[in-house]
């Protein structure tokens, strides 16, 4: 006969033994999310698994239950990696918490840039929601090297757009000293840690083919993509998005540089399928090259900008009343548009047929970005606070143009396994399994959609439940985290 305190430690030894116990030897995690439908487009899991989070990681997923410090109940839920955010200009609080509640963990200042990159990610240290970085722009060191001033940040305010109206920086070619302070000013953002170099060519015309040839040279040297909003807009030959497109594709070809071209439909719009066939066939080839589309059929920049020269309405194909006004949400007349065109802010174009928006976000190359803008206003284009929810209400749920599986990719692994041999923290990013950094969206697949409209921009998604930044929940129940601050620097090495 086995005397009970015998067989008490018989149980306790075996429970010593086990790789679970060996693993968690307090048996407790941070965080575990217990029971919710793990999505995990890297290895394909869909299944139902228990996440146990320690220290900002994932380390376990289990189909047994997990003990946790806390236990959140995600049963009927869809647990999957934090969004990524490829092209995010709003990145101050409210458009991050906004972004937040739209599932974001990761959002990305890429396009535009700043010069000010060291300066960039010390304002934000401790103060961010979710994790953030920058690209040094182009754009800027250009107004730098022709214009001599400094474009301030914030994006989009009266001195922003007092330095938007100087020509020099847009209009002129640079000289070859001016080439080179500005390449050497990229060369510094760089050595400061940026992503890579932003390029925002219609806005400088005067930036001749060969001054942007040797701004992806240096990407090139440097090991960096090169995110680049092409030359031109439309179908208007010459001078078509096509022909720019090509125009970047093949400084890739020349250079050796990784490029990603910003929002292919509004770029391209009709023009869109054989914009994606260049960049789909460059891919293919083994040129790296990727693209990305927004899930809405207007677009929305600066009213200064080149994009309203002469000519636009025959470029884009739309005319005044096709412009709405962030400020006040007016449609444009002849009069008003001149009027604001000379005082300077954000005008939203409505543009983009629905049929190109779908077959962008269908497309196997495309990813999907916001291209949101900084609220200022309140009137500003709703992609900032309800892309991603919009993809997975309207365009995975409602009308089935890509699985969920798919959906998820293009804004989880797709783009962290784009990025990552530039930008190494991506590695632990848009992934669910062990090690991964705890960033993760819990929503109901059911109910999750955009509330966000051109009316009413800043109205935060539906059905995105709980969101944890390195393990920390910045959106819990469906309600907004307001004091948290887990938002950590997505940087490359430094070098000076
Ligand atoms: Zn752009």
């Amino acid at each position: 006969m086995i005397g009970s305190a015998a067989l008490l430690l018989s149980v306790i030894a075996l429970l010593a033994l086990s790789p679970a116990r060996a693993q968690s030897p307090a048996g407790d995690f941070d965080v575990v999310l217990a029971g919710g439908r793990v999505m995990d487009p890297e290895s394909g899991v869909d299944g139902v698994r228990h996440v146990g989070i320690t220290a900002g990681r994932i380390a376990a997923l289990s189909t047994k239950a997990l003990r946790g410090t806390q236990v959140i109940d995600v049963r009927g839920l869809v647990v999957a990696p934090g969004f990524i955010d490829v092209h995010a200009h709003g990145q101050e609080l409210r458009s991050s918490q906004l972004q937040a509640q739209d599932g974001v963990t990761t959002a990305l200042e890429t396009e535009l840039g700043t010069l000010a990159v060291d300066r960039w990610y010390a304002s934000r240290e401790g103060k961010a929601p979710i994790h953030y970085g920058v690209a040094v722009g182009h754009r800027q060191a250009r107004v730098r090297a022709l214009s001599g001033l400094d474009v301030p940040d914030p994006l989009f305010s009266a001195e922003f757009s007092r330095v938007e109206q100087r020509s020099e920086w847009r209009l002129e070619a640079a000289t070859e000293g001016q080439t080179r302070d500005l390449l050497a000013d990229l060369a510094k953002g760089l050595d400061e840690g940026a992503l890579g170099i932003g390029t925002i060519i219609q806005h400088t015309p005067g930036a001749r083919r060969e001054e942007i040839l040797r701004v992806f040279g240096l990407a090139a040297r440097r090991s960096v993509p090169v995110f680049a909003h092409v030359r031109s807009m439309g179908s208007v030959e010459p001078n078509s998005a096509l022909e720019a497109v090509q125009e970047v594709v093949a400084n890739v070809a020349a250079t050796g540089a990784s490029l990603h071209i910003m929002h292919i439909p509004s770029s391209c719009l009709r023009q869109t399928p054989a914009c994606l066939e260049v960049i789909a066939g460059a891919h293919q080839r083994g040129l790296e090259v990727s693209t990305e589309a927004y899930a809405y059929t207007a677009a929305s920049t600066a009213i200064t900008a080149a994009t309203f020269d002469e000519g636009w309405q025959q470029r884009l194909g739309i005319s005044y009343g096709d412009l709405q006004w962030v400020a006040t949400g007016e449609r444009l007349t002849e009069r008003s548009f001149a009027s604001y065109r000379k005082q300077g802010g954000l005008v939203i174009m409505h543009m983009i047929p629905e049929s190109i928006v779908d077959i962008a976000l269908a497309h196997p190359v495309v990813l999907i970005g916001s291209d949101g803008l900084p609220f200022t206003t309140g009137g500003e284009h709703p992609r900032g606070a309800g892309n991603f929810a919009r993809v997975l209400g309207r365009y995975v749920r409602e009308r089935t143009l890509l699985t969920l599986m798919d959906a998820l990719a293009k804004f989880t692994w797709q783009p962290a396994r784009r990025f990552e041999n530039h930008v190494p923290a991506m590695q632990l990013k848009g992934r669910i399994k062990i090690g991964a950094d705890a960033d993760i969206t819990v929503f109901d697949a059911d109910r999750v959609i955009d509330r966000a409209t051109f009316e009413k921009p800043m109205q935060p998604s539906d059905g995105i439940v709980h969101v944890l930044v390195s393990g920390v929940p910045v959106v819990l129940n469906g309600e907004l985290v307001a004091r948290a601050r887990p938002g950590r620097p997505i940087r490359r090495a430094t070098r000076r």
